[in-house]
């Protein structure tokens, strides 16, 4: 739909667009024409045949002598009306069927074909260029991250693959270069070694190739996703400076926030000693319970910093119920989850997780589940052939029967991570439909089909593309943060020097950005303080680590610059 878009584009550009206006008058003149022309035959027809025929007759009988149709049906029967049917004939012939293709053809196909046949993608970039970040491969991770990009003014040159992509990407309003990511003259020319980053998803083995030939060439950072998660290692030695093993990333996204086990293994990410961790409620003590029952604070100093319901983040407060579709993001330490981990563990049944597709990121989650010790069920319609470690029900699992026979009756939770969104949809409808219990988390391959995958009754959606895209942000902002989700994520900042002495609640950071303060690392004490008091004194040189969106972040950029 897109490159449709993007190739009518160029009829509104340039000369084209002046064509189009030219179009406009011709065809208003023809539209004269007919209008005259059906006048004439009526006076004519009442005068010459004492016929009388209304002006809609009168505009039929034109178009159909002017196409020369001429179906017969209303005709002349005197030699005065022979000749005008004849002249408007001869007028149709030339100006309807000559030369309105002849101007169509000349004004916009040709040059249309033309400007696509003499189109050379720029092969490289001017000299001043500098700062700029280059993207090898295109596709949905890329994409997002180009759109954040822009929305970041970050300046990004992409190379394309080919023409056609070269033409579809630059008629979208991109930079583009076309060339061999591989040849040394190419990278020179897209001033590889005054770049600000480089950014590849090519696959590993081209990945591989890219980093060796820019390292022959300058220090220019790195940072590739790796394909399989085994070859990180190797793309490092080849020069990359990050390789993020997405796939392995998403796996254990979607095992961490399918499973109630094991609140340890539930850690996204970490701040130093900060964990940042996930815990889905279902199957827990906690279920129909307020925040203040639950006293989680009193009885593992863990602090509640958030609940997701259906993919709707909100900062919990006191009283809020926690229901058994909700996921509580948690701050606190090791200690503290293994705490959580006993209280939970001591009263929750068994686990039992179906993950549905066996592809890498499949695969990742089966790992992750199999490391923390939960039991699962892989369904696949083929085998693996790079996987030696799970077995999986060989089948379509948009089967129900195959699912009732493998045992789903028995699941509290589901990964859908097939490639395909639209079976991603349908597994995730059906399954809700059978089983109002079960946690669904589902991949979203198109960040088109999250709010699909959502309204089909998935408790939690994983885009590829938004992971990816954020994490590789995060990369070029030299950012430690964490994603949690589209939307929501933790984040340092050292404390802003005008805010030092001052009482947490006298700062009113919430109130004038929307973040909320979730710890405070102080750089004397080993101990981050997490969900500080409002009393609390913000010493000079501490860390804020602050949850909120990409929006309320920028606030606070802005407000504490
Ligand atoms: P990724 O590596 O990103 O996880 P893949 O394309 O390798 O993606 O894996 C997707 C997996 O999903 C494949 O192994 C494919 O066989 C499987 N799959 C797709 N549709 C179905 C289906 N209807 N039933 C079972 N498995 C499916
Ligand atoms: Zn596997």
């Amino acid at each position: 739909m897109k490159t449709v878009a993007a190739e009518l584009a160029f009829f509104l550009r340039g000369q084209a667009r002046k064509n189009l206006k030219l179009l406009i008058v011709y065809c208003c003149f023809l539209f004269t024409m007919v209008l005259v022309y059906a006048m004439v035959f009526r006076h004519l027809m009442w005068y010459l045949e004492g016929r009388e025929y209304s002006i809609i007759a009168g505009i039929y009988w034109t178009i159909t002598v002017m196409t020369t149709l001429g179906f017969g049906d209303i005709t002349f029967h005197s030699e005065p009306g022979y000749i005008f049917a004849a002249l408007v004939t001869i007028s149709g012939v030339i100006f309807l069927l000559i030369l309105l293709p002849f101007g169509m053809i000349s004004l916009f196909i040709a040059p249309w074909i033309e400007e696509r046949i003499r189109y050379r993608p720029p092969p490289e970039l001017p000299n001043d260029m500098q700062g700029h970040v280059l993207i090898f491969g295109i596709d949905a991770v890329t994409r997002a991250l180009m759109r954040k990009m822009q929305g970041r003014r970050m300046p990004f040159v992409v190379i394309a693959a080919n023409h056609d992509e070269a033409y579809a990407l630059e008629a979208q309003g991109l930079r583009v270069l076309y060339g061999i990511p591989t040849d040394s003259a190419f990278l020179s020319g897209a001033r590889v070694a005054q770049a600000r980053y480089i950014i590849s998803n090519l696959g590993d083995p081209e990945t591989i190739n890219l980093s060796l030939t820019v390292r022959t060439l300058c220090e220019t950072p790195i940072a590739v996703i790796a394909e399989e998660p085994e070859h990180v290692e190797l793309l490092r030695l080849a020069g990359a400076n990050q390789a993020i093993p997405l796939s392995r990333i998403l796996g254990r996204y979607l095992a961490i926030r399918a499973t109630t086990r094991g609140a340890k293994a539930h850690v996204l990410d970490s701040f130093g000693t900060l964990l940042i961790a996930e815990i889905p409620l279902y199957g827990t003590p906690f279920v129909g319970r307020t925040l203040e029952q639950i006293s989680l604070r009193q009885q593992t100093n863990l602090a509640v910093i958030g609940l997701w319901e259906r993919g709707v983040f909100s900062i919990p407060r006191r009283d809020s119920l926690l229901s058994e579709k909700a996921l509580m993001v948690l701050a606190g330490t090791q200690e503290q989850l293994v705490a959580l981990e006993r209280l939970i563990d001591e009263k929750s049944g068994e686990d039992l997780v179906f993950v549905l597709g066996h592809g890498r990121i499949g695969c990742a989650a089966a790992s992750y589940l199999d490391n923390m010790g939960v039991p699962f069920v892989l369904v696949d319609q083929q085998e693996n052939p790079h996987c030696e470690e799970h077995s999986a029900v060989v089948g379509d699992a948009t089967s129900r029967a195959l699912l009732w026979k493998s045992g789903i009756a028995r699941a509290r939770g589901l990964i859908v991570t097939t490639n395909d969104d639209n079976s991603n949809i349908f597994m995730t409808l059906a399954a809700r439909h059978s089983n109002s219990h079960i946690r669904i988390v589902a991949r979203a391959n198109r960040e088109e089909n999250v709010d699909q995958l959502y309204a089909a009754g998935a408790d939690f959606v994983v885009s590829n593309a938004s992971v990816g895209a954020s994490i590789l942000t995060n990369v070029l902002e030299n950012k430690e943060s964490i994603y949690l989700s589209e939307g929501i994520g933790v984040f340092r900042r050292p404390l802003p020097p005008n805010l030092a002495g001052m009482r947490l609640n006298e700062a009113h950071i919430r109130r004038q950005t929307g973040c909320s303060v979730v710890a405070i690392e102080n750089s004397e004490s080993a101990e981050p303080l997490i969900m500080p008091p409002p009393e609390t004194v913000l010493e000079a040189g501490s860390d804020l680590i602050l949850i909120g969106s990409p929006e309320q972040e920028e606030d606070f950029n802005r407000t504490f610059r």
